[in-house]
C-alpha cells in the first residue's frame, strides 16, 4: 500500500468511528413511497451492524441519494474504507459513485448539504483528503477528473461554513 493511502486510512479510521445503523424509515431520504428508498431499505433489511458488508456496500452505492443525513453517517466509515483499501491492480466501483456524489451539480448542492450535514467538521475535511487522494489516484484522476473538481469546490465551500 502506497504511504499517501495509508496515511488516508488512518484518518479515516481515526475522524469516521463506525455508528449504528439509524432505524426504520430514518434510513432514508425521501419518506412519500419513492420507489429507491423502497429498494434500499428493503435491500439493506439483513444488514444491521455499524459496519457494512462489501455486499450491502454494492446495495448502497447505486441509491447514495436516497439515503438520509442518518444513513450517510452509518455507510461512510465502511464506504470509505472499502474505496480506499483496494489491493494493488483493483479499483473499488463505488468510489467512482461517491465522487460523483461529493460533486452535484448547482440544482442538486441544497440536497447534498443536507445529506452530509449529519457529518462534522473533521469528517467533511477527511472527505476532501479522500477527493486530493482520488485526483493523484491513476484511475479516477484519470477518468473523472473534472468531477474530482467540482467534489473539492463543493467540500470546500461546505469546510468553510462547518
Ligand atoms: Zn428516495
Amino acid at each position: 500500500m502506497q504511504p499517501s493511502t495509508q496515511k488516508l486510512l488512518g484518518l479515516v479510521n481515526e475522524v469516521f468511528p463506525s455508528v449504528p445503523k439509524p432505524e426504520g424509515p430514518a434510513l432514508c431520504a425521501h419518506q412519500h413511497g419513492c420507489p429507491h428508498c423502497n429498494y434500499l431499505s428493503k435491500a439493506l433489511e439483513p444488514y444491521c451492524l455499524p459496519d457494512l458488508s462489501q455486499e450491502a456496500l454494492s446495495v448502497v452505492h447505486r441509491e447514495m441519494t436516497c439515503l438520509s443525513a442518518a444513513g450517510w453517517r452509518w455507510v461512510m466509515p465502511s464506504y470509505l474504507r472499502r474505496c480506499i483499501d483496494m489491493p494493488d491492480g483493483f479499483v473499488a466501483p463505488e468510489a467512482e459513485f461517491l465522487i460523483y456524489n461529493l460533486g452535484p451539480g448547482e440544482k442538486f448542492r441544497q440536497e447534498t448539504a443536507e445529506r452530509l450535514s449529519a457529518l462534522n467538521g473533521a469528517q467533511i475535511r477527511c472527505l476532501i483528503k479522500f477527493i486530493e487522494w482520488c485526483s493523484e489516484h491513476e484511475t479516477w484522476g484519470a477518468e473523472c477528473r473534472a468531477e474530482i473538481g467540482e467534489a473539492r469546490e463543493f467540500l470546500g465551500s461546505l469546510a468553510a461554513q462547518s
